[in-house]
């Protein structure tokens, strides 16, 4: 089956230009509804975005939209985890959702961030 991408927002959205390889990406893992590529800002040794292949706008509208393909998501997420090694070591997820908490991406998408102490630092 074909991936399924918003062909509205494509023109529009970073993450669905990447999605549609208009813009190159680092690609770590994909699957048919989503894909992961590592940060071109890292904050962390490993700092990769999930992301869903379809067009949300975030991570809640994503869970109300298709709960299927949000559960997709951090399926991809936790092979992403395990391939770089993360799965013993731990690792963080965060869903920035909203732009007062910093989200400025406004494709849904999982920072998936290891390979550092963070303590209970919540950046
Ligand atoms: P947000 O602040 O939660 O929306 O996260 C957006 C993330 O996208 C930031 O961590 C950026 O560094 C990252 N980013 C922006 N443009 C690109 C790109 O072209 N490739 C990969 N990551 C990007």
């Amino acid at each position: 089956m074909e991936p399924t991408i918003c062909l509205v927002t494509v023109a529009d959205c970073l993450f669905c230009r990447i999605v549609v390889g208009e813009i190159p990406a680092t690609v770590v893992a994909e699957t048919e509804r989503t894909l992961a590529f590592r940060d071109i800002a890292p904050k962390a040794p490993t700092h990769v975005l999930v992301i869903p292949k379809e067009h949300y706008a975030d991570v809640a509208t994503l869970a109300v939209g298709d709960a299927v393909l949000a559960g997709e998501v951090l399926a991809t997420v936790a092979d992403v985890a395990a391939a770089e090694g993360l799965d013993g070591t731990g690792f963080r997820v965060i869903f920035n959702t909203g732009a007062s908490v910093g989200q400025t991406v406004f494709h849904a998408h999982a920072h998936v961030l290891g390979g550092v102490d963070m303590d209970g630092d919540l950046t």
